[in-house]
């Protein structure tokens, strides 16, 4: 199973990212996460990559496009990935389609999680991360058992810098000025999947599981 996952800031593609990789078995690539790791690490893409994402902007597509090829290229991706985050852009769509011709192979679907803009900010600015193994929780939405603490892992929950409500508000409309024209893009490729993401989380899990199949 070969997917991408569009949606605004917020709309749940970590949460839901979570769920499908684990029934398809293929490897989660989140943009994000990649560049969050670098940061951490001190790397020079962190350091760039950082400039912007505290900004609330896209970090430039020359800094992106290459990670997210080189990534699909490895082995673990033979059968199948998950796209988070990635592409955010027309052209970033039009460079990762290029690179698919060239190597073979073919998306199966893009679920694309529509939530109103109105409760991406709440969401957002709730969204509390483990810094073990990054499950993501909701202070109010989805709280972990203890206060700041992972159920998963017990591992430390942190709120990410960029989910600021100044910072989430200018990424939902980086979102609408240079994302959304991508669910037209994938609408006339055929492959789109409309989810309704003002759902319960085990809701929204089961209707991006119908329209995948459960095929892997
Ligand atoms: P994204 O990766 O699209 O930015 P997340 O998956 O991180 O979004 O979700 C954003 C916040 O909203 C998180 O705190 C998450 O717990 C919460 N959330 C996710 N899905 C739902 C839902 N269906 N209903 C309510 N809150 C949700
Ligand atoms: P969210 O899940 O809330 O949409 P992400 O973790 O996907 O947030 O992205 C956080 C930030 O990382 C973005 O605001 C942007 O600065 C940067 N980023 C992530 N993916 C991309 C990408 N494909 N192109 C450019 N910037 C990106
Ligand atoms: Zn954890």
């Amino acid at each position: 199973m070969k997917i991408i996952l569009l949606g605004p800031p917020g709309a749940g593609k970590g949460t839901q990212a979570a769920g499908i990789v684990e029934k398809y078995n293929i490897p989660h690539i989140s943009t994000g996460d990649i560049f969050r790791k670098n940061i951490k690490e001190g790397t020079e893409l962190g350091k760039k990559a950082k400039e912007y994402m505290d900004k609330g902007l896209l970090v430039p597509d020359e800094l992106t496009v290459g990670l997210v090829t080189d990534r699909i290229s490895q082995d673990d991706c033979k059968n199948g990935f998950m796209l988070d985050g990635f592409p955010r852009n027309v052209s970033q769509a039009k460079y990762l389609d290029s690179f698919l011709q060239k190597t073979n192979i073919a998306l199966d679907k893009v679920v694309n999680i529509e939530v109103d803009k109105s409760i991406l900010v709440e969401r957002a600015v709730g969204r509390r991360i483990c810094k073990s193994c990054g499950a993501t929780f909701h202070i109010e939405f989805n709280p972990p058992k203890e206060n700041g603490v992972c159920d998963v892992c017990s591992g430390e929950l942190y709120q990410r810098a960029d989910d600021t409500e100044e910072t989430v508000s200018k990424r939902i409309q980086v979102y609408l000025d240079e994302t959304k024209p991508l669910v037209n893009y994938y609408t006339s490729q055929g492959i789109i999947a409309n989810i309704n993401g003002q759902q319960s989380i085990e809701k929204v899990f089961e209707d991006i599981v119908d329209a995948l199949g459960s095929e892997k």
